[in-house]
């Protein structure tokens, strides 16, 4: 009798390594039919962005050719999942789907439903993990609550033992005989209307799991031994960039987990401070899907409720200057533009630009959410949220208040020679470095050598940042107020 075939149905997993889901099927024997389904009614506001489809786009013409490579068809179909698995099950037979787990609050009210929807039609759902090192449920404090500051919950981590080894990719797949339709990538018009705005984007990476591996292997060779010290410098490529690789699962975390131990304990026995902090980023990545998981509303409303007080104000045209990269303040210009170049910027000018909108323009964080949810290629609905909340102070192990980062200093101290700002905002890269992030403090004499006109070639910065700082604290105060009315 010819076995029932099983639908790998890929997610936010579009890889062949390190898939238990992928290799469990292989191992049954039975023929496999991989599918990807496009739902975006499914994600609703949190579909993906129009620079996650562009990376998308390109993931999944990736996954077809290694799929095929090894002996299986990708199968494309958009709309309802539910729909979709049902009449592909119909047409080839399959009585077993299997996916690796997914943690946005739709995607897991997705599996939920779809759990009594197949089992209505005789169809069982196997759910393998795989995105995250651990369970986040399985990570919880001794009195069984879930963690919401991070260092105990790094303890708690590292004490359930090392995250399990990568599984190699399978050698063959056994491919389902029928012929099964699948849609055209290219009618899903995933690609941007805008073609010049993808160029950055083609020019800086490779979606796929061949491009996560090259980023990797470069990573371990040139930044980790440096990463601890490294990290936080925008003007060197210090850190990994395997974000959007993690995110869209072309590579899973603990392939980059074990790969980083192999390597610095081959190049420098089993202390590594480079290591522990290259693991630590990884697991603030856990920790972001451990809110997103307990909190599900991260992405819309303050952890901290009483930030739901604050006096935001309504400023389109600052949200237009910051999104552009027209502030006047250097360093948030050059991270702006690098992101809507390259659809990626430095974690530390992450954190500039976010607590600029926030902080000095008194924007609400969940506009500048929404525009690197459009705009980041490695857009992830935990880390964004869980990062956003963390600089405006409204998050569960958030950064204080108070700590409102100059943007001035910032720059000179993560930038030290201004290459990164002189890359980015090309209009003053002749400004000596002493003026670099401050340019309207520069004498007319300077200006003029520089072929700098403030408010002509470079913009006026569009607040004063003392004025700034002193109005984002006074706002803070209603914040508290809430807070003593809801504790009182
Ligand atoms: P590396 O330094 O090489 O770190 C390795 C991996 O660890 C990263 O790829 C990432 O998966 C994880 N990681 C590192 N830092 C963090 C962090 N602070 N929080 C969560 N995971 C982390 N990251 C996203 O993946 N998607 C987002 O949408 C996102 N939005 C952000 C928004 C703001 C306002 C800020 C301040 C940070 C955001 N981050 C986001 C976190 C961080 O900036 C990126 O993960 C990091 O810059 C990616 O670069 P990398 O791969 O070279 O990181």
């Amino acid at each position: 009798m010819a076995l029932a075939p099983i639908l790998v149905w890929f997610r936010q997993d579009l890889r062949r390594a390190d898939h238990r889901a992928l290799t469990a099927a292989v191992a049954t024997g039975r023929p496999i039919l991989p599918v990807y389904i496009l739902d975006d009614a499914a994600a609703g506001t949190w579909k993906p962005g129009a620079a996650s489809r562009w990376w998308l786009h390109h993931s999944l013409v990736s996954l077809r050719k290694d799929l095929s490579d090894v002996g299986a068809h990708l199968v494309l179909r958009r709309g309802d999942t539910a729909q979709q698995l049902l009449s592909l099950a119909d047409e080839t037979k399959a009585t077993t789907v299997v996916c690796t787990r997914a943690y946005e609050p739709w995607a897991t009210q997705l599996e939920t439903s779809l759990n009594k929807i197949l089992a209505g039609a005789d169809l069982e759902l196997k759910r393998y993990s795989g995105a995250l090192l651990k369970e986040p449920e399985a990570i919880r404090t001794q009195a069984g609550d879930p963690f919401k500051v991070y260092t105990p919950y790094w303890r708690a981590l590292n004490a359930t033992g090392a995250p399990a080894q990568p599984l190699p990719p399978p050698s063959a797949i056994k491919a389902v005989r029928s012929k099964v339709a699948s849609d055209n990538l290219a009618d899903w018009k995933l690609l941007p209307t805008r073609p010049d705005w993808a160029g950055g984007m083609r020019d800086t990476w490779h979606p796929g799991e061949a491009g996560a591996r090259a980023n990797l292997d470069l990573f371990l060779q040139d930044a980790l031994k440096g990463y601890s010290d490294m990290r936080n410098r925008p003007d060197v490529v210090g850190t990994s960039r395997l974000s959007p690789h993690l995110h869209f699962g072309e590579i899973s975390p603990h392939q980059c987990w074990h790969a980083a131990a192999a390597k610095a304990h081959a190049d420098n026995g089993r202390s590594d401070k480079g290591l522990e902090v290259f693991h630590k980023e990884l697991v603030w990545r856990e920790f972001s899907y451990n809110q997103l998981i307990h909190w599900p509303t991260l992405p819309e409303e303050p952890f901290r409720a009483g930030f739901a007080a604050y006096p935001w104000l309504k400023d389109a045209k600052a949200l237009d200057a910051w999104q552009r990269g027209a502030t006047g303040y250097p360093i948030v210009d050059a991270g702006m533009r690098e992101l809507w170049h390259t659809g990626w910027m430095h974690n530390r000018v992450r954190m500039i630009a976010a607590s600029f909108l926030i902080k000095h323009l008194l924007i609400p964080w969940q506009q500048g959410e929404a525009w690197f949810w459009d705009t980041l290629v490695d857009a992830d609905l935990a880390s964004n949220a869980a990062s956003w909340q963390w600089v405006a102070g409204s998050g569960a192990d958030a950064a204080p208040y108070f700590r409102i980062f100059n943007p001035i200093t910032q720059g000179e101290n993560f930038d030290p020679d201004g290459a990164y700002v002189r890359r980015w905002v090309p209009e003053i890269a002749s400004l000596p470095n002493d003026y670099l992030n401050a340019p309207w403090t520069a004498p007319a004499l300077i200006l003029a050598e520089a072929g700098v006109k403030i408010g002509k070639t470079y913009p006026h910065p569009i607040v004063d940042h003392v004025m700034a700082r002193a109005r984002a604290l006074a706002g803070y105060e209603s914040v508290k107020a809430a807070a003593a009315d809801r504790s009182a």
